[in-house]
């Protein structure tokens, strides 16, 4: 028998993340489900931005670049999130965006293997990873890419001519997680990097590039980081390629000595070299205010917290609408992100539905109704309130809209 309200009440009692909730601003009344697109507002951002504002832009001016910690933000925020990504300090810089970030590691891990052309990624990829890819096997002249379904990646490795896997390690309609360790452990052993976007993965699956063996990794800021709209997206590249790994597209910020003007583009040592711009202030402000809500968080508590939260609420809806729905997640948790996806053939209809009641997912095409499941925020009593609304509208049949 699925749990009752009772019940998820007293798992909230019990919840050694309950203290990080009074971080974020949530709206009255909603149980946010849709952190995986958009995360949170952090409750301490509208001061910090005030200051930054104010004293930083407002009163120092440009005297605020030289003077303050300006410059420091790709490198300081992106210590920060290699934390939550199992990376080092110095592995990661927070800069430039989800999609440029991973042309530059695309560009950067192919380097590192001259003598290869393929870069083999899966149909299942987010639209704009698979348009980056192309992109870069344009700039490459002796580079393909080549898109398999996720169930050929093995055959796919088995062609000697493989330079860089990529992969989206929580797949955005279904929530479908990859092994990240087996298969970056199948493209070594093909001779390949292995390239990770862990945008639906970093801040709310325990993650773990050094030991899974991920070469280099990507990822938004603005999910499950929660550092707002247009966040800074972050890269990572494992300390023992630095020395070789190149970035492709130098820009003054990353030299050795911006200040000199110097003609020549002379690299600055380490992770540091991946910033090709002037760092973005404010979205750096919004996106650290965001990781600062994850302090004294231990990834594994997090990871357990976001299990919980989708076994509770798939209990819910199937237990009551089972009939109703198609489960488009893995059932099993272990082979799931933070999200649980439901298939319905109105599911525009279930997700407006559900708006009006106060419960926010959303809707990816053609059928799926997307839950995000960000532990930080979210309590099990709003999670097993929206499984029950959910059940309801699909049950019901009160989505079915007027367009039919
Ligand atoms: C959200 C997301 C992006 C977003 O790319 P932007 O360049 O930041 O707009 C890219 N890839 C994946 C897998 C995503 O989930």
């Amino acid at each position: 028998m699925s749990r009752s309200r009772t019940d998820a009440e007293a798992l909230d009692r019990s919840d050694p993340l309950a203290f990080a909730r009074e971080r974020f601003s949530l709206p009255e009344g909603v149980v946010y489900l849709d952190g995986n697109s958009l995360g949170a507002l952090p409750s301490s951002l509208p001061e910090r931005m005030d200051r930054v504002l104010r004293d930083e832009w407002g009163a120092r001016l440009a005297g605020s670049w030289s003077a303050g910690t300006w410059f420091e933000g790709p490198t300081r925020v992106g210590d920060k999130i290699a934390r939550l990504i199992g990376a080092h300090p110095g592995e990661v810089v927070a800069c430039d965006t989800t999609t440029i970030a991973l042309t530059k590691v695309l560009l950067a891990a192919l380097d590192l293997r001259p003598d290869k052309s393929v870069l083999l990624t899966t149909s299942s990829n987010f639209p704009t990873d698979l348009y980056a890819g192309s992109g870069v096997a344009h700039l490459v002249d002796r580079v393909v890419l080549r898109v398999v379904e996720p169930d050929d990646l093995t055959d796919a490795l088995a062609r000697e001519d493989v330079a860089v896997l990529f992969l989206t390690h929580v797949d955005y309609r279904t929530g479908a997680m990859f092994d990240m360790a087996s298969l970056s452990a199948a493209a070594h052993e093909a001779g390949a990097l292995a390239v990770w976007d862990l945008c639906h993965s970093a801040g709310a699956v325990e993650l773990d590039c050094e030991g899974a063996g991920a070469d280099m990794a990507l990822g938004c800021g603005y999910k499950y980081l929660n550092g707002g709209p247009g966040a800074p997206a972050f890269l990572y590249v494992r300390r023992e390629h630095q020395d070789r790994a190149t970035n492709r597209l130098p820009g003054w910020i990353g030299h050795a000595d911006p200040f000199s003007f110097a003609l020549d583009f002379r690299a600055a040592p380490g992770i540091a070299a991946f910033v090709t711009s002037s760092p973005p202030v404010l979205g750096l402000t919004a996106l650290e205010a965001g990781l600062d809500a994850f302090s004294g968080v231990e990834l594994r508590a997090l990871r357990e917290k976001s299990v919980q939260l989708g076994e509770l609420f798939l209990e819910g809806v199937l237990e009551a609408a089972g009939d109703h729905v198609e489960v488009a997640s893995p059932l099993e948790p272990g082979r799931r992100g933070s999200q649980v996806s439901l298939r319905h053939p109105d599911a525009p209809g279930v997700i407006a539905e559900l708006a009006r009641r106060g419960i926010v997912g959303d809707f990816r095409p053609p059928d799926i109704c997307r839950f995000g499941l960000a532990p930080l925020y979210l309590t099990y009593a709003g999670v097993h309130a929206a499984a029950a609304e959910v059940a309801d509208v699909v049950s019901s049949g009160a989505s079915v809209i007027s367009e039919g």
